[in-house]
């Protein structure tokens, strides 16, 4: 089998013991003769995955019993519209704390059905570009609620303290630091994440959602978008996304068996702790990210000589570093480490931007 290390942003690598189970149950799952695909979603077989996926799930990050768990359809953009549309109500408005591109876009789509108080909280450092404190936020009394990312998966800024908010909900878009720390779930109104970056394939997001904001959608609200009929029916309202469903379950096992989110976060520490490293110690590289807001999850890093790009991304891939190119948007590298990829695969990437910057030099 060749296989490379695979730092995409989104979708994203899977863990391999994951995929060779899918593959293996692949054509004849549990001896039903059928793939896990081709079962109806309120088969026995398939409500006791979709069960089982959400108790690890519950296990995995200790949501509590007054929050429903919602697999849904429509990834996170999805949920950009879902928000508003469930906890807007007539007359209010709400704050989105602005970080990053992700943050922004769910800002200017939430516009699109209320009143929306956009709060820019970057700001530029002597160590770099980083986030205000939360205490610093020009929060609005009487808001819904405050809708922030703790982690911009493009600008690679990371908010690890949960804001104060003065008992208004918090919803927090965590599509890529999703079960890669420990959270304390109960600090949240509403957590959701698109799956393909911490926990499946595209296609799905989970949504946690405290039980006293359901009943508040506007009357126009999709059906399908309506996180209390979607909770009232289990997820299975409409036919969910059962593949990415079952997958992401596999993902959770996986989880479990390698000691929950607290050992999975050591790990990515260790990570993220050896590429910054590699990155301040040569003059080769920079990142410009105050450390107190370094993402764990993706590291964006620049090449001095900006020149040398393309011949570090084709020297990389050779190598079997593949997806390493930087967004669009900003530009130079970008390393995603999420839960999946090991620490052999950083050692890897390092290993290389050494010898990389030792041989043009
Ligand atoms: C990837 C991502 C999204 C968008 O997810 P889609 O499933 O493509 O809609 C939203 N927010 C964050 C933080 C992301 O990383």
């Amino acid at each position: 089998m060749t296989k490379v290390f695979n730092f995409c942003a989104g979708p994203a690598m899977l863990p391999i013991p994951v995929m060779a189970k899918a593959q293996q149950e692949m054509v004849n799952w549990q001896n039903t003769g059928c793939s896990v695909m081709e079962l109806s979603h309120r088969s026995n077989e398939f409500v006791a995955v979709a069960k089982q996926a959400e108790a690890d799930l519950r296990e995995l990050m200790a949501i509590p019993d007054n929050y429903k768990v919602l697999f849904c359809h429509g990834g996170g953009r999805g949920q950009f519209s879902a928000v508003p549309l469930n906890l807007l109500a007539q007359g209010k408005s709400a704050d989105y704390i602005v970080s990053g591109s992700w943050s922004k876009a769910a800002a200017s789509e939430a516009k699109n059905f209320g009143d929306v108080n956009v709060i820019d909280v970057v700001t530029n450092t002597e160590q770099g570009k980083g986030v205000q404190p939360s205490s610093q936020w020009r929060l609005t009394k009487d808001a819904a609620y405050i809708h922030y990312c703790p982690n911009e998966t493009v600008d690679g800024i990371e908010i690890f303290e949960v804001p104060e908010t003065k008992g208004v909900p918090l919803v927090a878009d965590m599509s890529s630091m999703i079960l890669s720390q420990e959270i304390d779930v109960s600090k949240f109104g509403v957590i959701y994440a698109g799956a393909q970056k911490n926990i499946g394939p595209s296609g799905l997001a989970i949504v946690i959602v405290r039980d006293d904001l359901l009943n508040q959608a506007i009357s126009t609200t999709p059906s399908i978008m309506n996180y209390t009929l979607i909770a009232n029916n289990g997820s299975m309202y409409n036919t969910p996304p059962t593949y990415a469903w079952y997958l992401a379950g596999l993902v959770f096992e996986w989880l479990k068996e390698l000691g929950g989110v607290k050992k999975i976060a050591q790990v990515n520490q260790e990570k993220s702790v050896l590429l910054y490293k590699a990155i301040d110690q040569s003059d080769f590289y920079t990142n410009n990210i105050a450390e107190q807001n370094r993402s764990l999850m993706n590291v964006p890093f620049w090449l001095v000589n900006e020149e040398l790009n393309s011949e570090f991304l084709a020297q990389a891939e050779a190598a079997g570093l593949t997806a390493l190119k930087g967004h669009r948007s900003v530009g130079g590298m970008r390393a995603s480490i999420y839960n999946a990829m090991p620490l052999a695969g950083v050692q890897a990437l390092v290993d290389f931007m050494k010898k990389f910057a030792q041989e043009v030099n």
